[in-house]
């Protein structure tokens, strides 16, 4: 009998997955040790307020923990990509509705002072090329609008609509602007390869623009020798019209609705997410669902109204991941938040699910034998898929096809892989060495189901497996029954 690694706490399974990020609130051992416990699967590591010391400790440190608890989460490492941010300023300006103001791409340069205009530096000298007159500029999270006047080589001159506070180092958001900046900076380099030295799992590229920019990355990582997994935040409007190219490319993608929400028209928002949901579900790929989920935890015990039901519709979506940002980095109440999504996840996912098997999902002919095994455990009541995976696609494959109550019981004798199937829906890893009798490794699976509590007597165990025959591999559906 082999003792798998890594153990499952509950044995009635969440289909959906919680991702959390990381920060202040979240970075003590015992803070991670009750989210480990208490059923996180993935941790986020945002770049764009890390420094490599703190990543490389707390990275190190979740492995520690993980290995303690005896529950290996994975670790997202989340990249800044190309990013437009005001400069310093001494005191902050309060800007006034009607002023006019000046952004300033070359610090120093001469400009017209005809009238009092005052100006902040932006750290991204070809945005005067990028924008044009009439435009809008988006700054602090959109909190402040500008509509621009004139510009020359070295100024952009706005009017401020909507007028607000500003201070150093703010974002600036440029809705339906084609920005020229690259996809992945020299900061993401620098941020990825800590990460892939630390041994991460998945890397999230902000503001994904199209396929190209996922091609890019890849260069990166097969330079790397790296087998991490890509995440492709979806936060523009270029990245809204190259969605279907885009998660053709990737392994998976992040509808990043904090910047999306900014980008786009604020009622387009449910829209872009439930397509991109669907397109993902037709390709197989899978999909993460973020930002203010539960927003008011952050200084609130209970979530309002309009954010559970918010939470829902993800799971109703059928979407794999739901995420938490600052709620669990600066939050007052981040255990309650993921015991909430927990809560929340688990109610939804005993309604009735819709069958949104999309045709692209059966391109291949593996596509098609795993879908045969999806159709038996959706009639089968009290059904378990079982899978022996060593690269992903079969868990991969049965994830996508979205079996309508079966858990997926995915084994791999690989801890990297065991770490990135937490990605997906409805799919609970194990690890495992693989024997080369394949009975003996369905023989040894069923047995540390058993002894974990996972299966019992009476439950159907649909087994969807590839086994070598003759030297070919052939793929292979089974129906056993625990006694
Ligand atoms: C978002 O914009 O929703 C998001 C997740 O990205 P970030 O937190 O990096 O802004």
């Amino acid at each position: 009998m082999t003792t798998p690694i890594s153990t499952q706490a509950a044995p009635c399974f969440r289909r959906t997955k919680i991702i959390f990020t990381l920060g202040p609130a979240t970075e003590s051992e015992a803070m991670l040790e009750t989210l480990i416990r208490g059923g996180a699967d993935i941790v986020r590591l945002n770049m764009a307020h890390a420094k490599h010391d703190w990543t490389r400790m707390v990275i190190r440190r979740i492995r520690a923990v993980s290995a303690r608890v005896g529950r290996e989460i994975a670790i997202m490492m989340d990249i800044k990509g190309p990013e437009i941010r005001t400069g310093d300023l001494e005191v902050p300006i309060e800007l006034k509705a009607g002023e006019i103001f000046d952004f300033t791409v070359k610090p120093g340069a001469t400009r017209d002072q005809s009238e009092e205009v005052r100006s902040v530096n932006v750290n991204y000298q070809d945005l005067v090329n990028d924008i044009k007159v009439g435009d809008t500029v988006l700054v602090d999270n959109g909190l402040i609008r500008l509509e621009v006047l004139t510009k020359d080589h070295a100024h952009i001159r706005c009017r401020v609509l909507i007028p607000g506070e500003l201070k150093s180092k703010r974002h600036i958001n440029l809705p339906g602007v084609k920005v020229n900046l690259p996809s992945f900076t020299e900061k993401d380099r620098a941020d990825s390869t800590v990460g892939l030295e630390e041994g991460i799992d998945f890397l999230a590229l902000s503001f994904v623009r199209a396929a190209a920019d996922i091609a890019l990355l890849r260069a990166f990582l097969a330079e790397k020798k790296s087998t991490v997994r890509i995440i492709a935040k979806i936060e523009d409007q270029s990245a809204i019209t190259n969605l279907d190219d885009i998660i053709a490319a990737t392994d998976s993608i992040m509808v990043a609705r904090g910047d999306l929400g900014i980008e786009c028209p604020f009622e387009e928002l449910p829209v872009i997410q439930r397509r991109a949901v669907q397109s993902c579900i037709a390709q197989g790929k899978p999909v993460i669902i973020a930002t203010h989920m539960l927003e008011s935890m952050t200084s609130q015990p209970v979530p309002t109204r309009a954010e559970i039901t918010d939470v829902a519709n993800a799971v109703y979506e059928q979407a794999d991941c739901v995420m938490l940002s600052g709620e669990t980095t600066i939050g007052k109440y981040p255990v309650e938040c993921v015991q909430m999504l927990d809560k929340i996840s688990r109610r939804i996912e005993r309604e009735d699910a819709p069958d949104l098997r999309e045709p692209a999902v059966f391109a291949t002919e593996r596509m098609k034998v795993l879908h045969s095994a999806v159709v038996l455990a959706n009639e089968l009541p009290r059904s378990k898929l079982l899978t022996f995976t060593r690269h992903g696609f079969m868990a991969h494959g049965l994830a996508a096809l979205r079996p309508v109550h079966s858990p997926i019981l995915a084994f791999t004798p690989h801890p990297e892989l065991l770490r990135q199937l937490r990605l997906l829906r409805a799919v609970e890893p194990y690890l495992m060495p693989f024997p080369s009798e394949p009975d003996i490794t369905i023989e040894n699976a069923i047995e540390t189901l058993r002894r974990l509590g996972h299966v019992s007597p009476g439950d159907k165990i649909i087994i969807a497996t590839d086994i070598v025959s003759q030297d070919r591999l052939v793929d292979a559906i089974q129906l056993r029954t625990i006694r």
